[in-house]
């Protein structure tokens, strides 16, 4: 298989925040692997800006060993990479005064793409917009990519939107959210929607329920003071995981373009019901296995903040009435995984007897590690000695399907940053679509808060905390285990 690059147009990328850690762990990277396979045009250029004051060498430097530490060898090559460097400069800016914007104005190339990644603390995304409006560096083709979390409630989510729409068009803002930016997730689309096999059956009267895990086994790390501002819900739900329940229940959009995909996507945060009390498991990781606990990782010994949290969600239309959403995502859980699984209704009839006690079709969608596409169908067990059922997997790991290069598939951020560039929102969040999911939000996380309700302890290294599984086992059904 000879995967297809096809070049963007020549831009400037500013990239604010060029000296923090997303910069110099997927941004500059990514782009990097972009430039190498032909995708980043000759004459595109990337300019970090941050308000320290270093030389262009001295940056080049920290990204070359960026770049060295984040890519495998064989996915580098000293030449390539000095091309590379050669377009990445530097311009030390204030994005709170008005140090350096002159000389980042003046550094800008006219008939290019100019884009704006906002990497930076989200108090500052008001006044980058601003500046960069008020010193004429943004003109009215130029975008601007936020960076999450986007706003902290409702509330907040509008007046950062309000704010944006003072300098740019709606058209000119990318929302990034990088599970979109994922493979897999876009193969969702695409066997829904590329597929007659599937959609048929893609509703309440034969989708039994649907799981939704993103569990990661790092704790909060450095983010400490903010996670525990936030709390998975905010961190997690309110964005990854109500884009990935978007994809998976809505309609068809009429074609595969911006507004068409977002709207379907917003019907169905506005079919979302309320959460009842009891449909919802917050928990916490305590110290074991020798690693620390949350209260100890953010130094707050009475904190409340939920590390984890599981809910079931019901999408209130006619296509989904009777099917649960289950969703659940925490950190220091047992294994990082992330996935999708549709469980389908089980036959209405055995003609093989009731010892076949495992019928259910299930597609699970993986999302980290290893993506990739399976479906579990009922098979005969080989040999002799009657009709003996198995379930087993109809396997579609990309490595497999696609060989070599379908393993190295390229990372949510640089397919991101080129759909940036191609000037395609479809990937992307809309602000209204954004306000809805923390109109969604705010009553769950104000419910609990006025409970006084603690979350519930789970050990390091576990699958969270026990009332999860009862959420389900009351359903009489299970989640699946979370493993690598
Ligand atoms: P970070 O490591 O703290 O880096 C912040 C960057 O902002 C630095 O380059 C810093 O450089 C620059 N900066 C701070 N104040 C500035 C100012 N007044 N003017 C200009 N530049 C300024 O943060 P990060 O982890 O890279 O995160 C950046 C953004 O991405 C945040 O919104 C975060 O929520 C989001 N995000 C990050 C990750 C991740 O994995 N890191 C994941 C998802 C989302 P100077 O101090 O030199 O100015």
């Amino acid at each position: 298989m000879v995967s297809r690059v096809i070049p963007v147009d020549p831009f400037d990328l500013v990239v604010f925040g060029g000296t923090g850690d997303l910069a110099r762990r997927k941004i500059l990277p990514g782009l990097y692997r972009r430039f190498r396979d032909g995708q980043m045009p000759q004459q595109a250029r990337v300019i970090a800006a941050a308000r320290s004051d270093m030389d262009e060498a001295a940056y080049r430097a920290e990204i070359r060993a960026a770049i060295e530490e984040y890519i495998a060898p064989r996915h580098r090559d000293a030449d390539t990479l000095d091309a590379f460097l050669s377009r990445v400069g530097y311009c030390a800016v204030d994005a709170d005064g008005q140090d350096g914007w002159p000389g980042l104005a003046a550094r800008m190339r006219p008939d290019v793409v100019r884009a704006f990644y906002f990497s930076v603390a989200p108090a500052l995304f008001g006044s980058l917009a601003e500046r960069l409006h008020d010193h004429g560096i943004a003109d009215a083709q130029s975008r601007i990519v936020v960076e999450k979390p986007f706003g902290n409630d409702r509330a907040s989510a509008r007046a950062l939107n309000e704010t944006l729409a003072a300098y740019f068009d709606e058209t000119q803002i990318y929302r990034i959210d990088h599970y979109l930016g994922k493979e897999t997730v876009q193969n969702l689309m695409a066997v829904r929607f590329a597929n007659i096999l599937f959609e048929p059956l893609w509703n309440a009267q034969f989708v039994d329920h649907v799981q939704i895990t993103v569990a990661e086994t790092v704790g909060v790390g450095g983010r400490g003071s903010y996670y525990d501002g936030a709390g998975a819900m905010r961190d997690m739900v309110q964005n990854h995981l109500m884009q990935l329940l978007c994809l998976i229940a809505m309609e068809p959009p009429h074609r595969f373009e911006p507004d068409a995909v977002r709207d379907e996507k917003l019907k169905v945060i506005r079919a979302l019901d309320p959460v009842a009390p009891g449909d919802i498991v917050r928990g916490q990781y305590a110290a074991a296995g020798g690693m620390t606990g949350y209260l100890e990782d953010v130094s707050n010994p009475a904190s409340r903040t939920e590390s984890y949290v599981a809910l079931r969600v019901h999408v209130s239309n006619w296509r989904w009435k009777g099917t649960p959403f289950y969703l659940r995502t925490g950190k220091r859980l047992r294994a990082r995984s992330s996935e999708i699984a549709v469980t389908f209704r089980e036959p209405p009839h055995s003609i093989f007897g009731e010892d076949a006690s495992w019928r259910e079709n299930v597609l699970i969608i993986r999302l980290q590690p290893n993506e990739g596409i399976k479906l579990r169908v009922m098979i005969k067990e080989p040999g002799p000695g009657g009709m003996r059922l198995v379930n087993v997997p109809l396997d579609m790991s990309f490595a497999q399907a696609l060989g070599p290069e379908g393993a190295d598939i390229p990372d949510a951020y640089e397919r991101l940053i080129m759909d940036v560039i191609r000037g395609n929102q479809t990937l992307f969040m809309r602000g209204d679509e954004v306000e809805a999911a923390w109109a969604w939000t705010d009553p769950v996380i104000a419910g609990w808060e006025s409970r006084g309700e603690r979350p519930c302890r789970y050990d390091a290294g576990t699958s969270g905390p026990e009332d999860a599984l009862m959420l389900m086992h009351r359903d009489g059904r299970r989640w699946r285990e979370i493993a690598p």
